[in-house]
């Protein structure tokens, strides 16, 4: 090992594993316009006040998770720990509210949090996020939701389910909340010391505690989606409707919960099978709270963000089938002073034909011929002195088991196309 070594947390995407990031990519890429959302690429670093604010003082990500330094002009700056309040500045910033509603944005990119490594937990990991702006009606959630799904169907994930909940609106939530608390005070005994903190700073989230001495006091809970208002109930009455009829299977989760006032209506999850047991794959929600929060006019919005890293254990996990990357079909092998001349303007030749073709750097012609074999190329193409003194190029064809013949240099061009362009009809 050499004296450097990578952050804790953080990965080097080596060249073997690009064929699944590309691919991965492209997938999400052709979905997000498939369904018409534009892409929108935002700083990796903001004000660190845009975070505290549109994430949230209470939450983990802004409690212990955030990257932050003052930069060398005294500004106090973090490295993104999430896509929605940089998008959120930005439509505000940049006046996308005059634009025709809904603006449905997508961003793909790297994303920091300070959290404990594990597999499929980095510090520095990547996300792709989708946000409907404007629309207040349930077709932006379902939208949301269906490009979520669909991504994941593209990817051939298996066992594809939604878990789904309304966390109500500053009209019903915080009687609801005062439920909640009350009988969490009855159950001040049975629970961590986490929920005994969070029922000041963050009621809601009690409801998605992982201790088991929590687990009992969470089943018998009172659910929020029983004690919506009625615009809350319509509107996820209406969006539970569009799902029944398209047949996609959901399950009503009252845990289900993000903890901040600004977070409105539905909260839902795609549960896939993933390398083991069905667990959450991705998770969204509205935010109809946020824009006006961080300044903006009151805008109702909704989004989801989906990890890629994860993604990309599961497709190797379950070998998805995942295209090679195309590497260049030629490659030049020489020997000599003045054959390496002839050979680097053959080179330049190729590629302004709009030919992928490299060329040996170092090594005896045996050495380069093996190193050609290596790259996978279609066409080793062989300069060495018997070639200069005819004016010729030796051709061997890996399609046709390394057959070769000799070519006139100035035809070399125009016969690797001709053979180039028979396989790609
Ligand atoms: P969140 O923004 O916390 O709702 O996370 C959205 C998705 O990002 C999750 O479903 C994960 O797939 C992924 N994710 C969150 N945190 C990490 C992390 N530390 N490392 C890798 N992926 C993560």
């Amino acid at each position: 090992m050499g004296k450097y070594t990578r952050p804790k947390g953080t990965q080097d995407l080596l060249p073997a594993t690009q064929r699944y990031w590309e691919y991965l990519r492209a997938t999400v890429r052709r979905e997000a316009l498939q369904y018409g959302f534009e892409r929108i690429d935002l700083p990796l670093f903001e004000e660190t006040a845009l975070f505290t604010r549109g994430v949230g003082e209470a939450t983990d990500i802004v409690e212990k998770e955030m990257y932050s330094f003052e930069d060398k002009g005294g500004r106090k700056i973090t490295l993104r720990p999430e896509f929605t309040a940089g998008v959120v500045r930005a439509y505000i910033e940049n006046g996308m509210r005059v634009q025709p509603k809904p603006v449905k944005l997508y961003s793909v990119g790297p994303i920091f949090r300070y959290e404990r490594p594990q597999a499929g937990r980095y510090r520095q990991f990547h996300q792709f996020n989708a946000e409907v702006l404007g629309v207040q009606e349930p077709l932006a959630d379902l939208e949301v939701m269906l490009l979520a799904w669909d991504i994941y169907a593209a990817l051939d994930f298996q066992g594809l389910a939604f878990q789904l909940n309304s966390t109500g609106c500053p009209q019903c939530r915080p009687a609801y909340i005062q439920t909640l608390t009350a009988y969490y005070h009855q159950h001040a005994a049975e629970i961590c010391d986490t929920c005994r903190r969070r029922l000041t700073t963050n009621p809601l989230r009690v409801l998605d505690c992982k201790e088991t001495r929590c687990q009992p006091v969470i089943a018998g809970a009172p659910k929020i989606a029983e004690q919506l208002c009625t615009e809350c109930e319509t509107h996820f009455t209406a969006l539970r409707g569009y799902l029944d009829e398209l047949e996609k299977p959901y399950t009503l989760n009252h845990r289900l919960v993000r903890g901040l006032d600004y977070y409105t209506k539905t909260v839902f999850e795609v549960w896939a099978e993933g390398i083991g047991a069905q667990a959450a794959v991705c998770g969204g929600g509205r935010y109809d709270g946020l824009i006006e929060l961080l300044g903006g006019p009151p805008t109702p919005a909704v989004g989801f963000a989906a990890g890629l890293e994860r993604i990309i254990m599961v497709m190797q996990h379950q070998e998805t089938p995942v295209p090679e990357l195309p590497t260049p079909p030629v490659f030049i092998a020489h020997l000599g002073a003045a054959a390496s001349r002839v050979a680097v303007q053959l080179l330049v030749d190729l590629r302004a034909a709009g030919i992928g073709a490299q060329i040996a750097m170092s090594g005896s012609l045996r050495s380069q011929l093996r190193t050609a074999d290596r790259k996978g190329g279609r066409f080793a193409l062989i300069i060495g002195e018997r070639e200069m003194e005819h004016g010729e190029v030796t051709v061997k064809d890996m399609a046709q088991g390394w057959s070769q013949t000799s070519i006139p240099l100035e035809a070399v061009v125009a016969w690797v196309q001709a053979r180039l362009k028979r396989v790609s009809e």
